[in-house]
């Protein structure tokens, strides 16, 4: 049976984009007649919230969008479901990739990894130069003691079939460098936690904004270099406002506590189907009665949809 999931991090309140990564990701669990988990991402201690957890909970069940295992009360055998309390997996699991060879302590301020980056992405992405990589690799016996751990990425193509925009191929050396899988202060990095959490949770299919391609290569290479299977990646549309710009918690007309003050559940689900191209146009629907006909086919595969 295929698992999907969603995996808010809850720093705030869920805007229309939010929603529109969980809806088609419900969707196309529901419609295989699979199964999906809700994971909190609170892995950053001073932006997260249990508050906003429960209230992310709480609009996700008016919407009609019900999950079988995870979520604060962690129901399923997997958990526990908030990467707050992970820590002890991440570790072990972060050893199997030391032992590799391929991780090494980084001691780079961030005014020095500025200095010494790559050429300079269009989109302000900080792609690391190097400067703390050892010459020789695989290199064992380092010292990680107060330093971030990075791991060394090919100068080659990482390449995967994206679900909604196809053929994906990524060199991570160009794109990103070698990345962090755990910082100085000891905080986990994100695309570790959700590796090791995505496949000890048995997710086969992760469905979720645009934004998230590069780091789908990202997490490839460390399923790779841990044995595991990858799961199915499919990258949905980001939403933009009326200015272009991606829908962010500012934009307070489409956080969930303006439409719901404004709209019923099914007028957004409705609204939502209409401009990811599952309806004509918008009709008051439930979730629910969207899953019949839902196909990955009738949505857009452009990266962003702006909503007037
Ligand atoms: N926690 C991430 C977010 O809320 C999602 C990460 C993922 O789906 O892999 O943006």
């Amino acid at each position: 049976m295929i698992k999907g999931r969603f995996a808010p991090s809850p720093t705030g309140r869920m805007h229309l984009g939010n929603i529109a990564s969980a809806l088609l990701s419900w969707l196309s669990a529901r419609a295989q007649g699979g199964a999906w988990l809700l994971r909190i991402e609170d892995l950053d201690p001073q932006r997260s919230k249990r508050e906003y957890s429960r209230i992310i909970e709480d609009d996700l069940h008016w919407l009609g969008l019900d999950w079988d295992e995870g979520g604060l009360d962690g129901r399923g055998d997997a958990g526990p479901y908030s990467q707050s309390r992970r820590g002890d997996i991440y570790a072990r699991y972060l050893e199997l990739i030391n032992a590799t060879g391929y991780t090494y302590p980084c001691r780079c301020t961030r005014a020095e990894i500025m200095a010494t980056q790559a050429p300079h992405q269009s989109d302000g992405r900080i792609v690391y130069g190097g400067r703390c990589r050892p010459a020789v690799l695989p290199a064992f016996g380092a010292d990680f003691d107060g330093a971030s751990t990075r791991i060394c990425v090919p100068d080659s193509i990482i390449s995967f079939d994206d679900g909604l925009y196809g053929p994906q191929h990524f060199n991570l050396a160009r794109e990103v460098g070698d990345f962090i899988l755990r910082r100085a202060d000891g905080a986990w990095a994100y695309q570790l936690a959700v590796v090791v959490d995505d496949a000890l949770m048995g997710v086969s299919e992760v469905v979720r904004g645009s934004d998230l391609l590069l780091s789908a290569a990202q997490q490839i290479y460390l399923y790779r270099l841990l044995g595991l299977e990858p799961p199915r990646f499919a990258h949905v549309p980001l939403l933009c406002n009326a200015e272009g710009r991606r829908l962010s918690k500012r934009d307070g007309s489409l956080s969930m506590e303006h439409l719901r003050a404004t709209m019923t559940a099914p007028q957004i689900i409705g609204r939502l189907a209409a401009l990811l191209g599952l309806l004509p146009e918008p009709t008051e629907i439930t979730a629910a009665e969207l899953i019949p006909d839902f196909s990955w086919q009738k949505i857009k595969p452009d990266r962003t949809l702006s909503i007037k």
